[in-house]
């Protein structure tokens, strides 16, 4: 028979989260197990307060599935009944969604990576995020990401050619950035865009508020830099509307409601010849392995939510020359930290 467990958890970030709009200290996140045959699937539904849902709404959705009469052996329907149960939940639904990947992949030793015909040495290097902060901040957070090659950074601020200036004083490492909806004009937006070419900058995440399509169809005509959308994009039924407006798309899984759907996203992408990128919310390693099997598909990968964490309930994913490494261990390839059973 199959069990579905869960209990809520608090992430705690290393260092105050900023972005444009808000900061904060704590992530929410609820933690899911489904249990066939005494063996466990690990999920996670990672809840930062704008994406609406919350600890409370995620239970409560949790409770009302019924899966005892669902088979492992047969993921889709399962899906489909999940999916279809309520509108919304997008983070809830990842939550089952990775535990039943991992799960699947568990009762049938095999990588996720290896259902989704993804290969591990086609792995992209992860970027590291750098949240706006003081100068003095700054530095000390990029001279804590050895390992990592590439620095995401936060912009949208006023002071976003400061910040730029301020990490360049202490590594010439790759960046990409997330304006995070923060610039509200396209002119000035070209303009930043054209000052960041001369940066080393692989690409512009969402760099104006979503409302504004035309705006950002006028910038990415015009931009030297791939421009991306996050905030512009949930699921796959969203991609229609925005793939004329971009170069390329954010996806996550709390995003777009797990790893089944992700990857339809970037079936569909390719065949719009959009650029993929993998990014994550503050998670713990569980919802980061699950991206990580899907990650060698993507161009780009942003997967650093464990490393921003200082109470990961499971083990950090492994890093090798910049990039995550994909085991053979089945389903999800997560590690235990010791026995964290619900
Ligand atoms: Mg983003």
């Amino acid at each position: 028979m199959l069990v579905l467990r869960f209990k809520p958890y608090t992430l705690q970030l290393k260092y105050p989260f900023g972005i444009a709009g808000n900061t904060r200290t704590t992530t929410p996140i609820v933690l899911t197990e489904l249990e066939y045959d005494g063996v466990i699937g690990y999920g996670e539904a990672s809840l930062p307060p704008y994406l609406g849902e919350t600890q409370e709404s995620v239970q409560l959705f949790l409770s009302q599935l019924s899966l005892n009469h669902f088979s492992p052996f047969e993921p889709k329907e399962i899906l489909i009944y999940v999916n279809n149960l309520l509108p919304g939940n997008t983070a809830a639904k990842a939550s089952v969604d990775i535990a039943l990947h991992d799960l699947f992949g568990k009762l049938n030793s095999i990588p996720c990576y290896k259902m989704f015909g993804a290969n591990p040495a086609l792995m992209p290097k992860t970027s590291i995020t750098i949240g706006i902060d003081t100068e003095e901040v700054i530095a000390k957070k990029v001279n804590e990401t050895i390992g990592f090659d590439i620095l995401k950074v936060k912009l949208g601020s006023v002071d976003d050619k400061k910040i730029i200036n301020a990490i360049r004083k202490v590594t010439n490492k790759v960046l990409s950035v997330d304006v995070n909806q923060g610039w509200k004009d396209k002119h000035f937006a070209l303009e930043m865009i054209e000052w960041l070419n001369e940066q080393n900058v692989l690409f512009v995440e969402q760099p104006m508020p979503k409302e504004m399509l035309n705006e950002i169809s006028w910038l990415t005509e015009r931009s030297p830099l791939p421009v991306i959308a996050d905030e512009s994009i949930q699921r796959l039924s969203d991609l229609d509307n925005i793939k004329n407006a971009y170069n390329g798309i954010n996806i996550k899984l709390m995003k777009c409601s797990g790893m089944y759907e992700a990857s339809k996203l970037i079936d569909k992408a390719r065949e719009y010849n959009l650029k993929i990128l993998i990014g994550c919310m503050n998670e713990s390693s569980c919802a980061n392995m699950a991206a990580a099997q899907l990650a060698p598909l993507a161009d780009w990968v942003d997967l650093d939510g464990p490393f921003l964490i200082n109470n990961n309930p499971f083990k950090d994913p492994e890093i090798k020359e910049g990039k995550i490494v994909l085991s053979e261990l089945p389903g999800i390839g997560l590690e235990l930290n010791t026995s964290s059973s619900l």
